[in-house]
Formats: structure tokens, C-alpha cells, sequence
């Protein structure tokens, strides 16, 4: 359990928190590879959002997944990327949140991700919580604690 202090200060920049799905940058599950391909090498983003036309989010797509399926035994099957879509290579086991403002669940699963996907109770796509972003509330709160409050050993 996170100290409510440190959860406090750490929540300052409570707007920054989430990113909105409008500023982030998707592909549509029914877009060919090639499209996936094209925005995760221009926008430089190791991995994007899957969502659907209903803006449902629907999975995760890096480079790696796309260049995995296009590995024959001896050679690359460029030709691939206009055959198979999005939904074919996608990964559906990424985690999700639905509180972007759940400090100790985005620290725990922010170990091991570089963002965190947050849907609503519908699954409808909203933002997503960035390990940069996180990181830099952390750096704010170590940094400024001692402005705040006064630490007493037990
Ligand atoms: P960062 O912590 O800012 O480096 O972001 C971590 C990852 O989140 C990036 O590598 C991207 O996969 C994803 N990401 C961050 N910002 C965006 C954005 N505006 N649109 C799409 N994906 C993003």
C-alpha cells in the first residue's frame, strides 16, 4: 500500500496523468499490416493501440510482431504485409486499466510495460498512462517531499 502522502504528491499533475485517446495515435484492427507498418515506423512509437470502428480498444501492434509474421524459413514474404491485417498479428493479452489515478496499480504494472491501455467500462478506448509520464510525478515527488513534509525515524 501506497503512503497517502507520497500518493498525494504524486498525483499532483493529476491532468498529465493520462494521455487522451484523441492525442494518441491508433490503427484500426481491419488496417492492412502495411498501414500498421507505415504509422509505427513515421510517428517512431514501439508499439501502438488496436482499436475498432466503434473506437473499442482491441489489442496491441509493435514492428516485431509485424516483421515475425513476415519471417519465411530463408526469406522475408514482403508480400504479407498487404495480405494479413492488424487483427491477425496484434497481441490481445496486454493489460488495461479503467482508473487511470490507481498510482499503485499503473507503478506495478508499469514495470513491465511501457504504457498502460485505459477503456471504460465498455471497453471503449480513452488514453493511456505512459511510463514517462509516471516517472516524471515520480521525480517530482522524491525531489520535493522535504518541502512538504518532515520525516521522523521510528
Ligand atoms: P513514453 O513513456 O513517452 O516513451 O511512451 C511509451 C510508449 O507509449 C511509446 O513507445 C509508445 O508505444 C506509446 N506512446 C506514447 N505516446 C503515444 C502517443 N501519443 N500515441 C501513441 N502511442 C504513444
Amino acid at each position: 500500500m501506497i503512503d497517502q502522502h507520497l500518493e498525494q504528491m504524486l498525483l499532483t499533475n493529476k491532468r498529465k496523468f493520462m494521455i487522451p485517446a484523441s492525442l494518441v495515435a491508433t490503427v484500426n484492427v481491419t488496417n492492412s499490416l502495411d498501414h500498421a507498418f507505415l504509422v509505427l515506423t513515421k510517428d517512431h512509437y514501439a508499439k501502438i493501440v488496436v482499436v475498432d470502428n466503434d473506437n473499442h480498444y482491441r489489442g496491441l501492434i509493435s514492428l516485431s510482431m509485424i516483421t515475425d509474421h513476415l519471417l519465411d524459413t530463408h526469406k522475408i514474404a514482403i508480400n504479407r504485409l498487404q495480405k494479413l491485417v492488424v487483427g491477425d498479428v496484434m497481441q490481445t493479452n496486454a493489460p488495461v486499466i479503467t482508473n487511470p489515478f490507481d498510482v499503485e496499480e499503473n507503478l506495478h504494472l508499469l514495470i513491465d510495460q511501457s504504457f498502460l491501455t485505459v477503456v471504460d467500462d465498455d471497453q471503449h478506448f480513452r488514453g493511456i498512462v505512459t511510463r514517462r509520464e509516471l516517472l516524471k510525478a515520480v521525480n517530482y515527488t522524491v525531489h520535493n517531499f522535504a518541502h512538504f513534509y518532515q520525516v521522523q525515524n521510528k
